[in-house]
């Protein structure tokens, strides 16, 4: 696969691991949740532009108050690769 320098659509979040989080719209409701990408994929289609999109965060329905419409914050992928998972050495305690 060529390298892309660009995430710039669903399918490129998806095979960077990459998420979406939306944030309920409802004024001082602070629910959110992670987004099901595979069904965003199945709704807009892989190649959907998600930057500057409107209609991701308009369709978003909050699971906990019902709330349609919020905003959404892409997630990056943070997970360690294997050889990088080392145990960090504990602290060294100097007992005098
Ligand atoms: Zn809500």
């Amino acid at each position: 696969m060529a390298y892309r320098s660009t995430i710039e659509t669903l399918g490129d979040l998806r095979s960077h691991g990459m998420a979406l989080f939306g944030h309920c719209g409802a004024l001082y409701a602070g629910h959110g949740r992670l987004l099901d990408l595979d069904k965003l994929i199945r709704l807009f289609g892989e190649d959907h532009v998600y930057i500057n999109d409107p209609e991701i965060g308009r369709k978003f329905v909050c699971l906990e108050c019902g709330h349609v419409g919020g905003s959404i914050t892409v997630m990056a992928n943070t997970a360690v690769p294997n050889d990088l998972a080392r145990p960090v050495p504990a602290a060294t305690v100097d007992a005098k």
